[in-house]
């Protein structure tokens, strides 16, 4: 698979305009935002001439809003307003709006070409770039969509501006993980922690996940790196849905999930501590905790065996015998969950 195309600026009206211009055989051009980024986002690309003729499309923002229903909008509206198979939609939006919009363009008339312009951080390191889009159904995320990337995907650090405290420390911690999947130095610089974040720290850090991508497009291997620290993430995700816990940020969840696993790939496959430690004492400082007892421990269980990367019985995580040095495909047993578990807690 080839590389996506893949822009960072920090000048996004001379470069939007420039990725428009090169889609000059589009018949039309649409533009999809959900209702923070039509007010947040949209004015800072607005004026570029190019955009003057674009249709626009909104949905409402928030996960419960990434249904059949919303794609079912974009499919009537794109209808409606004459879209055909040589048209261009640009997605204008975090996650939730890139893998919708790629949704539904990779359907519309069996597909019709579309950029992503991400407006979050956890959008611009990972939801938008690398080709999966889709919506949640039947009560399960992401469960129906397709594999299709994007024609192009054009990151602006100044979309950053108005995104709050935690939504910027959730897409933070997916930089954590590719750092940790990558290299020390750029770990060590990504725990360094520099605001604003810049156009070169995202483009190195989205190369990590551009490149295993490329290798393996379809989750068949080396993909699966990216699933470090959602085996227990996904786990903490979900039961913070039930009361009482209050419901985590993705991110967040991650974070947590990294604490377990960097613990169990030092205790399994020799990952230096001191290099364990120094990542969880920056977790603990940026993302704090999410309290449970060992009474959690048997739905945490349950829900890594639900897990829908998990085959069979066993649960499967991706380690890390050292920054770089990946793992995939590792069991984990009832014991290790629960020693992972404990030292989480003792870091409480
Ligand atoms: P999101 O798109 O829901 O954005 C979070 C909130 O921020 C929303 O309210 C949104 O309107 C708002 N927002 C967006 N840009 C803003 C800006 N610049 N300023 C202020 N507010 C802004 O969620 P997300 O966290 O970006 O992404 C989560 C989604 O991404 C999930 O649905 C998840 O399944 C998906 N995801 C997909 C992949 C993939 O590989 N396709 C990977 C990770 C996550």
């Amino acid at each position: 698979m080839d590389k996506q195309r893949l822009i960072f600026t920090d000048h996004i009206k001379e470069e939007l305009k420039g990725v428009i211009e090169s889609f000059s055989d589009a018949d039309r051009l649409f533009i999809l935002t959900d209702d923070h980024t039509q007010q947040l986002c949209w004015p800072l690309v607005e004026h570029i001439d190019a955009l003057l003729k674009a249709e626009h499309i909104s949905i409402p923002s928030g996960e419960d809003h990434k249904t059949l229903e919303s794609v079912s909008h974009v499919w009537n509206e794109l209808q409606r307003m004459g879209a055909t198979r040589h048209s261009l939609m640009i997605n204008l939006g975090g996650g939730l709006l890139t893998d919708l919009g790629g949704f539904a363009a990779s359907t519309f008339k069996r597909g019709l070409r579309f950029v992503n312009v991400p407006t979050t951080l956890l959008a611009m390191v990972d939801a938008s770039v690398g080709g999966k889009t889709g919506i949640n159904f039947g009560g399960l995320k992401n469960e129906v969509g397709t594999f299709c990337t994007a024609n192009c995907v054009v990151v602006a650090p100044i979309f950053l501006q108005t995104l709050d405290n935690e939504n910027m420390l959730s897409g933070y911690a997916e930089m954590l993980k590719h750092s940790l999947l990558a290299d020390p130095a750029l770990w060590a610089e990504t725990l360094n922690m520099q605001l604003p974040i810049s156009a070169s720290l995202l483009q190195r850090n989205v190369a990590v996940k551009q490149h295993i991508v490329a290798e393996d497009p379809t989750e068949q291997g080396l993909r699966k790196a990216l699933n470090l620290g959602h085996t227990f993430g996904h786990a903490f995700e979900a039961m913070s849905f039930t009361t009482p816990h209050a419901s985590l940020a993705h991110g967040y969840a991650v974070a947590y999930g990294l604490i377990c696993e960097l613990y169990l790939s030092a205790v399994k496959c020799g990952f230096p501590v001191d290099r364990m430690r120094q990542t969880v004492r920056f977790i603990h400082e940026n993302y704090g905790h999410m309290s449970i007892t060992c009474n959690d421990y048997p739905a945490l269980l349950e829900l890594m065996h639900h897990d829908k990367k998990n085959r069979g019985d066993s649960i499967n995580a991706t380690l890390l015998a050292d920054i770089g040095d990946i793992r995939i495909d590792q069991t984990v047993s009832k014991q290790d969950v629960e020693d992972a578990l404990d030292f989480y807690r003792e870091g409480c």
